[in-house]
């Protein structure tokens, strides 16, 4: 019995703080009951999540279902997948968002700005009379629109004009 309780305290231990945090992106993958899921698309390749903490309504993460940090870690299949998702989800936010412009970037390693090690794409909508790219790359946000919202006016869309992950 004793010995028993041991073992389950030093599980419990190990399960609250001896193990490094876990990757926040692979736990939205695999749809973990820990984190809130904003994800609006996904295939087998990629998902597609609105930003937790958008710097604009409609900010969207694009990522791997693969843990890679590295955009040359990429397979010729990724990269053909992505394009395709990245310009479906550029028409799809112009219709819903439309903003007048958009913001298109990875941040590679912690010096460059990635708080999250998961290799992803942010798409920004940009529109007039806002902060500059400065100001958001300083950590301002102006958050006019829930990101439950947000995703849940996507995902409505996304119902009605699927991507197909089929060869075009
Ligand atoms: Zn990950």
């Amino acid at each position: 019995m004793a010995r028993d309780y041991f073992f389950s305290f030093e599980k419990y231990a190990y399960v609250k703080g001896k193990k490094p945090a876990p990757c926040i992106l692979c736990l939205i993958r695999d749809r973990s009951p820990e984190v809130v899921d904003l994800s609006v698309h996904r295939d087998e390749l990629f998902i597609a999540s609105v930003n937790l903490y958008p710097y604009n309504p409609g900010h969207l993460l694009i990522f791997p279902t693969r843990h890679i940090v590295d955009v040359r870690e990429f397979t010729p299949e990724e990269e053909r997948r992505l394009a395709r998702l990245t310009r479906y989800l550029l028409d799809l936010s112009e219709v819903i968002q439309r903003p007048a412009g958009f913001n298109l970037g990875y941040n590679m390693g912690s010096p460059a700005g990635a708080s999250i090690e998961h290799l992803h794409l942010h798409l920004i909508p940009r529109y007039p009379n806002e902060l500059g790219i400065a100001d958001l790359i300083a950590g301002k946000r102006v958050l006019v629109e829930d990101p439950q919202e947000t995703a849940r006016r996507i995902r409505e869309r996304i119902a009605q004009v699927p991507f197909s992950t089929a060869r075009s």
